[in-house]
């Protein structure tokens, strides 16, 4: 038979890639305001008309390009910032793909124009649509300006998924805020429509807080600033009377890059504990500082999301630094807003001596395990913990028994699957021999030598094939909340939960009641422990907003996904022996062990015959 495989054309290839990349409007502006910041520049303008989707434009002050540089920018995996992978772990750029550009010239109408600032003349080209349409010499300022014309004009279905112009513009807005208050040392100017609606001079950063969300949000904010070995956080949380219903002003950055974590808003809004009126959440603008080492954000194309080392320590680290800045500012208990020192004096860690043992403890002390055995008042994580634990017994009375030493055949029932990592003579020997490492890995021997899992990954692997599970046999166990839980959220956010109901009632949730702003719940999935529900929908939205579903079964598959990811044990979360054990059986007898539901290995092997070598 003649051979069948061809390798896609460039612009088909880039068509597919800018779905990653190019959700909506807002990702372009996105990627536009992050190349400019990537190219030192100091005065950023950013134009947008019909809310990005007829034009976006971003005009720099930067380096610019040469001709050369012009023309390459548009292909594929064509980048500046990084020459090897090991650079991913020294990232000081935003961008890194070198995808963003040739995905967004694949389905747009766009133009650029470039100039170094040694040059006299500057380069122009247009491209539509993966065609280079013209290159030509121009005479422009120093730096870029970008315009992206007629989003999606060659892919009508993604034209038409984009929501109304009032709902793209706040996504748009949203990406403008989150760039400028990572950068207040960049002066950013935001058109829409012809009007000028942020003009954001170079400023420190509560002014730029206050010059984004007005005059009035000044008196709110209270100053957090803490060093620590593996952290350095600073920035400011808004008073607790003037946390709202709605979960707007959340802002985490880390290394300047915002990022999303409902797990560190869940650090957050407990060390507010007692301090808010039940549905509002408080408001926050903190900057984390860590060894770019210690984290990955190769992980998502949008790159909201970053993995941390050891997210156990950030918690307990965060909420404690928060704690400490609330009560530092008496704002517990409060007394008296009227006049407020505090404004004009920086919290200079001033009594550094007597906090830093505080730090200290909360280091190795492990908030998870805090009232284990007093039963009464479970915290919310050792409730999710011990939930997620029997969530993995779940199904496994069914599969067999356990033989002697804790693997049984059936857990390999799958072989096709699990056969390239595991045949016959890899079988896992002993259970016995499991071992955690740095509360991360779990190591576990078999035959031909050793096996490491990333602990976090395989039970995230475990979750979303259960999920799946329920979600496609549609009738997800569910356990009924003694009274009824309240969450508020936003339109938008609402709208997002509207859509997903369905498959969420699939795994196990129940609806009582959905209104415009608040969703009332009477039942959650087994696994899910009551205080993380709404971690978990926070979680969802986002992935929602991040990736934009396109089907219903895309739209099932980020679900599972995502609670998964809600509910994985944390690195830096200590297992049990019998914890570990299960949790490598569960795992292998998942359909595709090998890589977590985001295509992450989720454990390698190392043989006897690769140990010796090194001992050579
Ligand atoms: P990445 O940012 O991941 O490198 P992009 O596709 O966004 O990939 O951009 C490709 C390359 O084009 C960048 O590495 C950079 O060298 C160049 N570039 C893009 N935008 C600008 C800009 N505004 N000013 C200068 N150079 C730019
Ligand atoms: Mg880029």
């Amino acid at each position: 038979m003649a051979d069948i495989i061809q390798l896609l054309p460039d612009h088909v290839a880039n068509q597919i890639a800018a779905g990653e990349v190019v959700q909506r409007p807002a990702s372009v502006v996105k990627e536009l305001l992050e190349n400019a910041i990537d190219a030192d520049a100091t005065i950023i303008k950013l134009i947008i008309k019909d809310a990005g989707k007829t034009l976006v434009q971003v005009i720099d002050n930067g380096k610019g390009m040469s001709v050369t540089d012009a023309r390459l920018s548009f292909e594929r995996h064509a980048t500046s910032k990084i020459r090897s992978a090991d650079d991913l772990f020294h990232l000081h750029t935003k961008g890194f793909r070198g995808e963003a550009l040739a995905s967004i010239a694949a389905i747009a109408h766009v133009e650029l124009k470039t100039k170094q600032e040694h040059d006299d003349v500057g380069n122009a080209i247009v491209i539509e649509g993966s065609n280079v349409v013209s290159q030509e010499v121009v005479v422009t300022p120093k730096g870029t300006s970008i315009s992206v014309k007629n989003l999606f004009f060659n892919i009508p279905a993604r034209r038409n998924f984009l929501k109304s112009n009032a709902v793209e513009l706040r996504h748009v807005i949203d990406e403008f805020h989150r760039v400028a208050l990572a950068h207040p040392n960049i002066s950013f100017a935001f058109y829409n429509n012809g009007s000028e609606t942020f003009n954001l001079a170079i400023s420190n950063y509560r002014q730029r807080i206050v010059n984004i969300f007005g005059n009035k949000t000044n008196e709110k904010l209270v100053p957090v600033e803490e060093e620590t070995e593996v952290l350095d956080i600073s920035g400011f949380v808004g008073k607790p009377e003037f946390a709202k219903k709605t979960r707007g002003e959340q802002y985490f950055f880390v290394n300047d890059r915002f990022i999303k974590s409902p797990y560190l808003n869940h650090a957050i809004a407990s060390a507010f504990d007692g301090l808010l009126k039940t549905g509002n959440h408080p408001s926050y603008f903190l900057n984390l500082k860590v060894n770019p080492q210690t984290i990955d954000i190769n992980i998502h194309p949008t790159k909201t999301e970053i993995k941390f080392d050891d997210e156990h320590t950030l918690y307990a680290l965060l909420r404690s630094a928060v704690k400490h800045s609330l009560g530092q500012f008496n704002i517990a208990p409060v007394l008296d807003f009227e006049r407020d020192a505090n404004l004009d004096t920086p919290y200079h860690f001033s009594n550094k001596e007597t906090n830093s043992p505080v730090i200290e403890v909360d280091r190795s002390f492990n908030p998870f395990k805090e009232n284990y055995s007093s039963g009464k008042q479970t915290t919310a994580f050792k409730k999710q913990t011990l939930n997620n634990w029997d969530s993995l017994y779940v199904g496994l009375e069914s599969k067999g028994t356990k033989t002697e030493h804790g693997f049984s055949e059936v857990h390999f029932e799958s072989e096709e699957t699990t056969l390239s990592a595991f045949n016959d003579t890899n079988k896992i020997e002993q259970t016995k021999t499991t071992y955690q490492l740095h509360n991360k890995y779990i190591v576990s021997t078999i035959k031909s030598g050793m096996l490491v899992i990333d602990q976090h990954r395989a039970h995230q692997r475990i979750l979303y094939e259960d999920f799946l599970n329920n979600l496609t046999i549609k009738q997800g166990v569910s356990q009924q909340l003694l009274f009824p839980l309240q969450l508020h959220f936003s339109t938008q956010e609402i709208e997002i939960i509207n859509q997903l109901k369905e498959d969420l009632e699939h795994t196990g949730f129940v609806f009582s009641n959905l209104t415009e702003e608040s969703v009332e719940i009477i039942g959650v999935p087994v696994m899910v422990p009551e205080s993380e529900v709404s971690i978990i929908l926070e979680q969802l939205i986002g992935d929602v907003e991040n990736e934009v579903p396109d089907s219903h079964f895309s739209a099932t598959d980020l679900l599972a996904k995502s609670m998964a990811k809600s509910l994985a044990i944390k690195r830096g979360h200590s297992l049990q022996k019998d914890e570990q054990e299960h949790l490598v059986n569960k795992l292998f007898a998942c359909k595709e062990p090998n890589v977590s539901p985001t295509n992450r290995t989720t454990f390698i092997t190392m043989s006897v015959d690769e140990l010796d070598k090194k001992f050579i």
